[in-house]
């Protein structure tokens, strides 16, 4: 293996152990419901948490996240930035393998016949 396989290989591996993911932000809005006699009509706003995403042509769509679920959807989110990253990285190396592979076989050719000599 050359060094770059090797470097592939090892992000290959990590990609073994994902966990759940989603593709989306995590974002807090502050709402206020419409109630006149609500604490939110004196400024003291309603904290919503919610994910935005790319959907169908590329519109941005939010979906509402419980609130006891805030902490584990962060850490999808999180997940999903560290796969993209790697699958990123796994694809800059298998171009660089290919770009490698001509001058390589020609090296490799030239050591041969050096040999033969
Ligand atoms: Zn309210």
């Amino acid at each position: 293996m050359t060094r770059k396989e090797r470097m592939r290989a090892s992000r290959l591996a990590k990609l073994g152990d994902v966990g759940p993911l989603v593709a989306a932000s995590l974002c807090r809005r502050d709402n206020v419901c419409g109630n006149p006699n609500c604490k939110c009509a004196r400024g003291e706003k309603h904290k919503k948490w919610c994910l935005t995403f790319k959907g169908a042509r590329n519109k941005t769509k939010t979906i509402h996240v419980p609130k006891d679920m805030v902490e584990e959807v962060r850490e999808w989110t999180e997940e999903h930035k560290r796969v993209k990253l790697l699958l990123g990285e796994i694809s800059e190396l298998s171009m660089e393998i290919i770009r490698e592979y001509g001058p390589r076989k020609r090296a490799a050719m030239r050591a041969t016949k050096e040999r033969k000599r």
